[in-house]
C-alpha cells in the first residue's frame, strides 16, 4: 500500500511503501511531546518530494536519528536514522500520513523515558 504524507502547509510532502500494521508509541521526553506515532521501515521506501535541505532538521541524544520538521508549520512527519547494523531506517509519524485512521492501529508502548 503507497501513503502519501505531508506537513501541515504541505512545504514538506513525501509518499511511503508499506503495510501499515502496527506503531510505536514512545514515552520519552521528546516523543512524548510531539505525539509521534512511528511507523519505522526501511529508509529507501521513503520517497521525498521535497529537497533535504528544505527541512529542519532536531538531534539530541547520541545524535543519531535525525528529527525532519517544516520550518513553516513546525509539523514533524519523519524522523531518519541507521540501524545498528548500519542499515538506514525511516521513522515516519503516521498522523502525517492520508487515510490513515488513527484508531485502527495497535499501538505498542515503548518505555524510552527508562533508557
Ligand atoms: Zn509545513
Amino acid at each position: 500500500m503507497r501513503y502519501h504524507g505531508s506537513c501541515h502547509c504541505g512545504r514538506v510532502a513525501f509518499d511511503v511503501e508499506g503495510e501499515l500494521g502496527q506503531v510505536l508509541e514512545c514515552n520519552c521526553s521528546h516523543c512524548s511531546r510531539k505525539g509521534y506515532l512511528l511507523w519505522f521501515l526501511p529508509r529507501d521506501r521513503l520517497e521525498l518530494a521535497t529537497p533535504e535541505d528544505a527541512m529542519g532538521s532536531y538531534t539530541f541524544n547520541k545524535h543519531v536519528i535525525q528529527h525532519r520538521f517544516c520550518p513553516q508549520c513546525g509539523c514533524a512527519p519523519f524522523a531518519l536514522g541507521t540501524k545498528p547494523d548500519g542499515t538506514p531506517v525511516a521513522a515516519i509519524n503516521v498522523r502525517c500520513l492520508e487515510g490513515v485512521e488513527l484508531a485502527t492501529l495497535q499501538r505498542v508502548p515503548v518505555d524510552g523515558r527508562s533508557y
